[in-house]
């Protein structure tokens, strides 16, 4: 720990989620870095209540307001601050006390408070992809409006901003992102049409939420992180090149004008990029396994299958199409994955819903943000008219 560090005071949007557990993880192994401000959470009280306690942050948000009154008895004695309720994310988002926002929140919902969080120029660590897949061009431009640093917590594009540290204006020629190829890598639609619930989720490499679990089975995770790197770091579709990599060491890599390519490794754990955006710009000494090369000796790469992957096609497409497809394509993504999480349709369908909420909704070439919850709200409609939910 460099001694030049001073303490930094966390917000965790989603804190009882995959992203949020971890980041407290990191906290908890370096108090003397980082306090903990303030916690969210949607409908796990419990959970939230038991971080409460342990980390003492001045507020909580529990989305869900049937569990106000729990959350708000068990934190009494501790003299926290609980909010409830969908608005106070943004609320609490807009509170001066804290430095750096670590947002964590699955899907379209962290698209407001994170936004808060940007106009109020504090440092956002952003796991939260989806804020800039819905809205990139508002949300990248309001961040350097009121200097707000977005320091990317997805693990390819925290590779890519490890890569850029040190090269002032050199210009990208191309990004690499690297991708698993998720659990049915290899696989053809005659299978997939067949793949439950249970078995989508097993990701071969990572353990994360549900939503994200999907998305990469369906390489959705890979079309919406092309749009989230073409927004971070202000790139044209045919700069982002996506390669299967089933090992996931490389987490991605940039290539410059010279021709030289860097790239960031190392065992895949997101608390290392989680840790690498509280501590940015140090580095902060941890005990995590150390990567082997010598238990690696090939690391494989492919091109992916287009064909049998149709989402990361119809995500290509909605990033070179600009205006609100990528929003479009998000929203319906998100009823689809809800609905084959329920079991409600088959892993196929996913793309299906995707694919015809596309065809549907009118093409808006300069949204307003406006604009963009008006797009996201009719995607969901139509998606979930598709599904008959
Ligand atoms: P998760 O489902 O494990 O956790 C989501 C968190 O968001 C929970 O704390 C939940 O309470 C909260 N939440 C869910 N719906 C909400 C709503 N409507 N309003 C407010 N809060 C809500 O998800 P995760 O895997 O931690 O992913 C979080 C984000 O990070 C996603 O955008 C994902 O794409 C991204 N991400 C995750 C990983 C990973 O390893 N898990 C890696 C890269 C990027
Ligand atoms: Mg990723």
């Amino acid at each position: 720990m460099s001694a030049e560090v001073s303490l930094k005071k966390i917000a965790i949007f989603g804190s009882t989620g995959s992203i949020g557990t971890q980041a407290l993880d990191v906290i908890r192994a370096n108090r003397s870095l980082f306090e903990v401000e303030i916690l969210t959470a949607h409908t796990n009280d419990e959970l939230l209540i038991k971080q409460a306690i342990e980390f003492k942050p001045n507020a909580v948000v529990i989305v869900d307001e049937t569990k106000y009154h729990k959350v708000k008895e068990a934190l009494l004695p501790l003299e926290i601050k609980v909010f409830a309720g969908e608005s106070a994310l943004e609320e609490v988002a807009d509170f001066d006390s804290y430095d750096v926002m670590l947002a964590g929140i699955v899907g379209f919902a962290g698209l407001k408070p994170t936004l808060k969080a940007v106009e109020k120029g504090k440092i956002i660590g952003l796991a939260n992809k989806e804020t800039l897949v819905v809205a990139g061009d508002i949300v990248m431009q309001k961040a350097l409006d009121n200097r707000a640093p977005i320091i990317p917590v997805d693990s390819e594009h925290s590779a890519i901003f490890q890569c850029l540290v040190g090269e002032g204006r050199n210009p990208i020629e191309r990004i690499i992102l690297t991708a698993s190829g998720g659990p049915f890598l290899g696989r053809k639609p005659n299978f997939l049409v067949n793949v439950k619930r249970d078995h989508a989720l097993q990701h071969p490499n990572w353990s994360m939420g549900a939503k994200i679990s999907i998305d990469s089975a369906t390489l959705m995770n890979k079309g919406l992180e092309m749009i989230e790197a073409k927004w971070l770091f202000n790139l044209n579709a045919d700069q982002i090149e996506v390669i299967i990599h089933p090992q996931s060491v490389i987490h991605s890599m940039v290539q410059f004008e010279d021709g030289s390519i860097k790239a960031q490794m190392g065992y895949p754990d997101m608390k290392l990029p989680i840790q690498y955006a509280l501590g940015f710009p140090s580095r902060i000494k941890n005990d995590f396994p150390r990567f082997s090369f010598k238990k690696y000796p090939n690391l494989s790469f492919e091109e992916p299958d287009y064909k049998t992957f149709r989402n990361l096609g119809l995500a290509i497409e909605a990033m070179k199409d600009g205006g609100n497809r990528a929003c479009v394509l998000n929203a319906a993504n998100e009823i689809a994955v809800w609905a084959f999480l329920k079991n409600r349709i088959g892993f196929l369908d996913i793309t299906a819903v995707v694919e015809k909420t596309l065809q549907e909704i009118t093409f808006i070439p300069n949204p307003t943000l406006d604009e963009y919850f008006e797009s996201d709200g009719e995607a969901r409609n139509f998606a979930a008219s598709l599904i008959k939910l």
